[in-house]
């Protein structure tokens, strides 16, 4: 096994803290990590992270691997008993005092020094106070999506006004990359959708109509694509699994299905992240990033989220995909535990995978150092230009 406790690592993919978060009970930390459905909705209540659960459903919260793989780490770093009120107990105490120092405490036992956010929220928005080091931000794709359709009154003054907003977005305001969820919305492998249809579809899109919203989606989303050659900067992608409540076939997200539209010429300067690394198609992802020029690989969610089986994901994406090629994230949202335990269990994986590719003879030591240091670090510092 080789050791990259103290590289440094770009949290390639996460979402801004929380201070409602500042205090949690045990059973609350645990169901942080739960990225699922409770069980007693709440009428009025859409979102079902909002509902109650059965006594039924508590009791696997403390039982997810993530959690023991939280508890494990956690009590090593807060000096305190594996067990989920010792760590939750000696985390209060410390977020007691300050929620900001405590996620410093955990950046830097991870080594995080930089962190793309998915976010829209304005460049010193206070939030962004409490994430330790260097954020960098995410345009988000429906949010301004939704807003221009309620407003315009056809497809080519929402498309406009839609690649103004990004145009600025990114030219003055700083955004990075482009966030879709294109899987979630539409499923990978729809069609595309010709300017002539998008714009006889509006109205119905307008008026609440699902599908057509979504062939909406895909032709705002082939413009974002083309758009972002022009910036300049990469269109993240979640693929997999992501966790939400869909509103299409969740099988519909393997990465698989993207290869018609990745293949087209026009398409090919557009730079795609694969977010989530396809989970659980993580080989497809991996070799699509190994076929595609344009296709890059993030492990986010994949850790923390399946650290049980963080070898063997990381293994299938790596065996296909060039190692200059693989970003590591976290997918962490409200507590700073997220993003830390996935930059740990992350070079748990790194460790493993590649102390093995030096035993077996497959690669050489300072190559396998290398490669471990790049997918950490150095792959997304060099995607956005960082020293
Ligand atoms: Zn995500």
């Amino acid at each position: 096994m080789m050791d990259f406790t103290d590289f440094p690592v770009i949290d390639h993919h996460c979402h801004v803290l929380d201070p409602a978060k500042t205090k949690l009970d045990p059973e609350s930390l645990a169901r942080e990590f739960h990225h699922g459905m409770a069980d007693i909705p709440k009428p009025g209540v859409k979102k079902a992270k909002l509902w109650d659960a059965t006594d039924e459903l508590r009791y696997h919260f403390p039982n997810m691997g993530v959690v023991q793989t939280m508890i494990c780490q956690l009590s090593k770093v807060l000096d305190c008993p594996p067990e989920l009120e010792a760590v939750a107990s000696e985390r209060n105490r410390r977020t007691s005092e300050s929620f900001a120092a405590y996620a410093q405490l955990l950046y830097k036992d991870a080594g995080i020094n930089t962190t793309v956010v998915d976010s829209d929220l304005p460049k010193n928005d206070p939030l962004f106070n409490l994430m330790p080091g260097k954020i960098l931000r995410l345009f988000q794709m429906g949010p301004p999506i939704k807003k221009l359709l309620s407003q315009s009154g056809s497809y080519q003054e929402l498309l406009r006004d839609y690649q103004e907003t990004l145009d600025r977005s990114v030219k003055q305001d700083g955004f990075i990359g482009v966030k879709a969820h294109l899987a979630e919305e539409v499923g990978f492998g729809a069609d595309l959708v010709s300017e002539a249809e998008a714009k006889a579809i509006f109205p119905a899109a307008k008026a609440g109509d699902s599908g057509a919203y979504k062939k909406l989606y895909v032709a705002v989303f082939t413009a974002t694509l083309l758009q972002c050659q022009e910036l300049r900067v990469p269109v993240h992608l979640h693929s997999g699994f992501t966790g939400g409540l869909w509103e299409g076939p969740i099988s519909n997200a393997d990465p698989f299905l993207l290869a018609p539209l990745l293949r087209r010429p026009e398409f090919l300067k557009t730079k795609i992240v694969l977010l989530h690394a396809g989970y659980p198609w993580t080989k497809q992802a991996g070799q699509l990033a190994h076929a595609f020029p344009h296709v890059w690989v993030d492990m986010s969610q994949i850790s923390p989220w399946g650290s049980l089986r963080i070898v063997e994901c990381y293994r299938d994406v790596m065996a296909w995909a060039p190692l200059s090629k693989i970003t590591i994230g976290s997918g962490g949202h409200g507590t700073p535990e997220i993003a830390w335990l996935s930059a740990k269990t992350a070079k748990i994986a790194l460790g493993e995978v590649l102390g093995d590719a030096v035993r077996l003879g497959l690669m050489a030591p300072k190559h396998a150092e290398k490669a471990g240091r790049m997918i950490l670090h150095d792959n997304a510092a060099r995607m956005y230009g960082l020293k």
